[in-house]
């Protein structure tokens, strides 16, 4: 890189982010991309990874590879903790703890989000979230151990509370994650364990609103509703979780307050930005709002500070939702922005959302979809659900890859390519007291022969337990 050119640093490699670099690419500019992960994460999928369906790579492509070939940009793997807006310092930390000051001209901040427990912060640890290849790979392992552990139980009611997960928040990805859950215990396991009949799991979505999917029409909320309960999910509406430990969670709901038993919390309730929000906001002397999000100018600069911009999840900006549309748009425009400034040209129009609309996956080929001013739902959304989602990916091979483990996995055979755990992985997930209870099982612990949706295909019981 040349010395003395103008320097843009870019934080955050997400939707935001990663869309200024690549407006930036024609830009006589010296571009620093820097994430506190290698890669850039597609987050609408991360459900399928949590539940095994696509392997993480596909999701999340190497930052450094997806820049590769634009060479007025380099990537560095660092957290970063703070600016200097006088200094125009951004300070990071390296992985080996090692301080590094990024020196800018200009500054483009997308940290995104991250959970929010409305203030009870302590409920992280019963309920994780999904935010990160982490979180997923941890859900993933998660559920399929509980699985596990309800195959080698005697005890009932110990079986019944690895057999029931709850998934707290019915948005988008509450129903897309009770929904693959429902797909795992009704269609995927049944066939592959011998003692359990995963098909008894009770899979529970609470959500604190009056219907499932808030920010879709009612039609559609209707729909998605019928759906989820034909599967299988139990919808517990206008539910609040109040409280909750490692084998329970409390419920606050009109009927009165209701504990639940259950060895699987997962939390996907509330968003909050990220904290570079509130550390950029203080230095500009700002307030950040209740989700934690800076406010900015309609060019999406931090006021005061014109060589500063934020965009995405972390910012307020016209009462935009905090989805990837506005994270992309908001990118490419201040690449745009930043090019006429360079080139002494007028400034763009303020930034103008286009709305593509909104679409969620409830099972099995099925999903509902707003757009282009009409609603549909089944099979048919799926489908753009579906050719939306590939073409978002970054790479071909990612989204001829992610089309192969769709066709594997959800037309010509239900499996789940992508379920390894392993017995440390499993301990972690399981909890301490998992071990009460347990026993060899003796042979008539097996399934009933009598049950023939219990026998494998082309494998009898009594074959299996004979080896
Ligand atoms: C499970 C899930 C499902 C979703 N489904 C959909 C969907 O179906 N449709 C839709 O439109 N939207 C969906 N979204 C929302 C969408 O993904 C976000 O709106 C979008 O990613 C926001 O883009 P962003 O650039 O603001 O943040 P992100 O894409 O989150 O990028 C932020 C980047 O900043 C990095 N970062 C954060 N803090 C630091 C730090 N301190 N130092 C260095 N790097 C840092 C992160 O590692 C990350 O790479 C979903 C989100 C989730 C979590």
């Amino acid at each position: 890189m040349s010395k003395g050119r103008h320097k843009v640093v870019i934080v955050g490699g997400g939707f935001g982010g990663l869309n200024a670099t690549k407006s930036l690419a024609d830009a006589d500019v010296d571009i620093t991309l820097v994430d506190r992960t290698n890669h850039h994460l597609f987050q609408p999928l991360l459900y399928q990874v949590a539940a095994g369906l696509l392997s993480p790579g596909l999701i999340a492509p190497a930052l450094r590879t997806v820049v590769k070939k634009q060479r007025n940009v380099r990537t560095l793997l660092a957290e970063v903790d703070g600016f200097d807006l006088d200094k125009k310092i951004v300070y990071t930390t390296e992985p080996d703890g090692e301080p590094l000051e990024l020196p800018y001209d200009t500054l483009i901040v997308a940290g995104g989000a991250t959970h929010s427990y409305f203030g009870k912060d302590h409920f992280a640890e019963f309920a994780p979230g999904m935010k990160t290849i982490e979180d997923a790979r941890y859900l993933r392992d998660a559920v399929l151990s509980k699985f596990e552990m309800a195959e080698m139980t005697t005890d009932p009611q110990e079986r019944s509370d690895w057999l029931t997960f709850v998934v707290i928040g019915a948005g988008p990805t509450g129903v897309e994650l009770v929904g693959q859950i429902a797909e795992l215990a009704h269609s995927v396991l049944p066939k592959d364990y011998r003692s359990v009949d995963t098909r008894q799991a009770r899979i529970i979505l609470l959500e604190g609103a009056g219907a499932v999917l808030p920010p879709f029409k009612p039609e559609l909320q209707q729909w998605a509703q019928k759906k989820l309960e034909s599967m299988g999910v139990e919808i517990h509406l206008n539910s609040l979780a109040v409280d909750m430990d490692h084998g329970s969670i409390t419920v606050k709901s009109p009927n009165g307050i209701e504990t639940i038993r259950t060895r699987t919390r997962i939390w996907a309730a509330g968003v909050a930005a990220s904290p570079l929000a509130k550390k950029l906001a203080d230095q500009a002397g700002l307030e950040v709002d209740r989700a934690g999000r800076i406010p900015v100018n309609p060019d999406c600069t931090v006021d005061g500070r014109p060589e500063v911009f934020a965009i995405g999840d972390m910012v307020s900006l016209n009462k935009l939702p905090g989805v990837a549309q506005p994270a992309l748009q908001e990118g490419k425009y201040i690449g745009k922005v930043i090019k006429a400034r360079l080139a002494g040209a007028p400034a763009p129009a303020p930034f103008k959302y286009f709305d593509k609309g909104s679409m969620a996956t409830i099972g099995y080929r099925s999903a509902v979809a707003d757009a282009f001013g009409r609603k549909f739902t089944g099979i048919i959304a799926w489908g753009m659900w579906s050719f939306v989602h590939v073409a978002y990916l970054v790479g071909w091979g990612n989204r001829f890859g992610t089309m192969y483990n769709w066709l594997r996995g959800m037309i010509f055979t239900k499996n789940r390519g992508h379920r390894i755990i392993t017995f440390e992985g499993a301990q972690r997930r399981v909890g301490p007291e998992s071990t009460k209870n347990r026993a060899i099982l003796p042979p008539e612990t097996f399934k009933s022969p009598e049950s023939p949706e219990s026998i494998g295909d082309g494998e009898k019981l009594g074959e299996s337990t004979r080896s």
